[in-house]
């Protein structure tokens, strides 16, 4: 059996070899290593993917949400809500941006943004939700964007985990993850269903005009070169990211599928165990299993942890603590019975190997050695 790997990026990069190799070395060649001509040609092909009229490429997914939340004109002491259990980068630029981060609790089969906890965490100085499409599924936009609605709300979707996923409007409209919101942002760290081979990152919206300023901000508040009409930030995507993504974008909806015929591999043969509980799936989101998460319910999980460690399967604890218990985002404001899901989470989630190149011998052998352990 080939090692299983959490993550692996060097089987997926030999098949698309050539075409990452012959693009490098052109931009090797040319020099054109900032803003050159893959930056903005791989622009084009997401935008035209993503069914977006502005996709704004800067350097990380980190950067896209601070950008987008600049770009909305977010100010100091205005709250921001956003779900107890995602990665910290989310309330980080809350943060940041000295906004005041509002975290609320998750729903308990989906993970993503509770929404009666949301509407209850409203108040008259809340200015914006984002929303995470964690793990690789939609959050429920629909109801997200009502209360946005009826609240006057900037919607802020974090997709660092979801591009490529489907969302079905209760009319049937459909969307792509990331472009529902008023900006959505993505980040393109190597592991992530779309990644490049070092940092990248970008912004999605279909506003004219926050497109407009955005623009500007990724690049030092300059709308006229060394006009600066806004402060702003140094974040770009380089040529050589771009180039990989642009090799990488035609197969996302395959690699899409490839995980999601993993997730269905492990799905079934862990339905018929009662102390594991599979991914549940909204019935309005398509789901890209940026992870495949369980939960296991007889309080083995660390061992479970470490057993699978022991057999060569590598697997991890996404999230161990939620964000409203980290040092750095402690708040009197919360109440611990406010956060009765992410506090049960933290000991039941379990993540396994999830990528593109995982066969059915490594799969036998991951859910045979997960089966046995957990009875
Ligand atoms: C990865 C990730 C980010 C940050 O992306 P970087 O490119 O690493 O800065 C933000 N939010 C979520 C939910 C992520 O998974």
């Amino acid at each position: 059996m080939r090692k299983i790997q959490m993550v692996d990026l060097q089987g997926q990069y030999q098949k698309i070899k050539d075409t990452v190799d012959t693009s490098i070395q052109e931009i090797l060649n040319s020099s054109a290593y900032i803003n050159g001509p893959y930056v903005h040609e791989f622009q084009a092909d997401l935008e035209n993917y993503l069914g977006v009229k502005h996709v704004i490429p800067c350097a990380n997914g980190t950067d896209a949400l601070q950008i987008a939340m600049m770009g909305l004109g977010l100010e100091q002491g205005d709250e921001v809500i956003t779900a107890d259990f995602t990665f910290a980068a989310t309330v980080e630029v809350i943060g940041l941006l000295k906004l005041t981060p509002v975290l609320v609790d998750v729903e308990p089969d989906t993970f993503n943004i509770d929404i009666e906890a949301l509407k209850k965490a409203i108040t008259p100085k809340t200015k914006a939700i984002v929303p995470v499409h964690l793990f690789g599924q939609c959050a429920n936009m629909e109801a997200i964007l009502e209360v946005a609605k009826e609240h006057n709300l900037f919607v802020i979707e974090d997709n660092a985990q979801a591009i490529g996923a489907d969302y079905t409007f209760a009319d049937g409209t459909k969307k792509k993850a990331g472009t529902i919101g008023n900006v959505g942002t993505t980040s393109f760290f190597p592991s992530k269903n779309l990644g490049c081979y070092g940092d990248g990152g970008a912004i999605f919206t279909n506003d004219d005009e926050l497109a407009h300023t955005l623009r500007g901000m990724v690049n030092h508040g300059m709308y006229k070169r060394y006009y600066h009409d806004v402060v702003g930030v140094n974040s770009r995507l380089d040529s050589i990211q771009a180039a990989v993504l642009k090799a990488k974008l035609p197969l996302l909806d395959s690699y899409c599928d490839a995980r999601r015929k993993a997730a269905e591999y492990y799905s079934n043969a862990f339905a018929n165990n009662s102390n594991i509980i599979t991914p549940t799936i909204s019935d309005f989101t398509t789901h890209v299993f940026h992870q495949y998460t369980l939960r296991i319910t007889n309080g083995k999980r660390n061992e479970l942890h470490q057993h699978l460690l022991d057999n060569g399967i590598p697997n991890a604890i996404y999230y161990p603590v939620p964000l409203h218990a980290q040092k750095a985002y402690q708040d009197d404001r919360y109440n611990e019975d406010d956060f009765t899901v992410t506090n049960q989470l933290i000991d039941e989630v379990i993540s396994l190997p999830m990528h593109t190149e995982l066969d059915e011998e490594q799969l036998a052998f991951i859910t045979k050695t997960l089966n046995d352990f957990i009875q």
